[in-house]
């Protein structure tokens, strides 16, 4: 901890936003919720972050390549990062944009470093909606973090198309087809897509797709949480 992070630690003491004890410190998040998060340790496919024994690309993505070249999840999508995830997106709880993107800042420093952070889009309309992008919120910090570009404009999406939560697994694929545009070139770039939650992966894997198309010469999904 840096002087000033002790010096605001001592006016502003934070206290946990999972348990309320009052020693969350610069995470807002205790150091027991810390450790009793999902964390996705399980040997897991490079390229789309499911289980996978000896960390090995698993059959499915070897039958039908997703665009994108690999997944990092910081988490299973359990409790009580679920229930983060949604207190984040439908409470507008952006201390929770702070607290997860700064752990995820941590765990991809060694990383090699993408050229630039592209935030999942949403449609126009859903923005509206919502009042914020919870991804652009998230990218936001980890990209200041690991000084890296942050571009939330040059990708938008095209459809409003109804939430992948309410459809059935294959309608999830057709839904996302055209969903996105690019307005620029990325050639050879090596891009990093952030969202919140990874679930079939039909929206990442579209998106992907567009930026290859683009001229992206590497794409990966940061997302905060995978459902296994
Ligand atoms: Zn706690
Ligand atoms: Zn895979």
């Amino acid at each position: 901890m840096n002087q000033w992070s002790k010096i605001k630690q001592f006016i502003f003491p934070q206290t946990c936003i999972l348990c309320a004890a009052s020693d969350g410190g610069e995470l807002a998040i205790c150091t027991d919720c810390l450790h009793d998060l999902p964390w996705h340790k399980a040997e897991r496919c490079p390229q789309c972050g499911l289980t996978s024994t000896h960390h090995q690309i698993c059959g499915a993505c070897l039958k039908n390549p997703p665009a994108f070249d690999a997944t990092h999840a910081l988490f299973r999508y359990a409790f009580p990062v679920d229930a983060m995830l949604k207190r984040y997106k439908y409470q507008h709880q952006l201390v929770m944009a702070e607290a997860l993107g700064t752990l995820m800042a941590q765990a991809l420093m060694n990383q090699p470093q993408p050229d630039l952070i592209i935030p999942m889009p949403l449609h126009s309309q859903r923005l509206q909606q919502r009042g914020f992008n919870q991804s652009l919120e998230i990218s936001r910090v980890i990209a200041k973090q690991l000084h890296i570009k942050l571009d939330y404009q040059s990708c938008v999406r095209t459809r409003f198309s109804a939430p992948q939560a309410s459809l059935p697994f294959k309608e999830r694929i057709s839904n996302m087809r055209g969903a996105f545009a690019c307005e620029q070139r990325f050639d050879g770039l090596h891009i990093a897509l952030v969202d919140d939650v990874m679930t079939t992966g039909a929206s990442l894997n579209e998106l992907a797709k567009t930026l290859k198309q683009a001229g992206a010469g590497r794409v990966e999904c940061w997302v905060v949480a995978r459902t296994l």
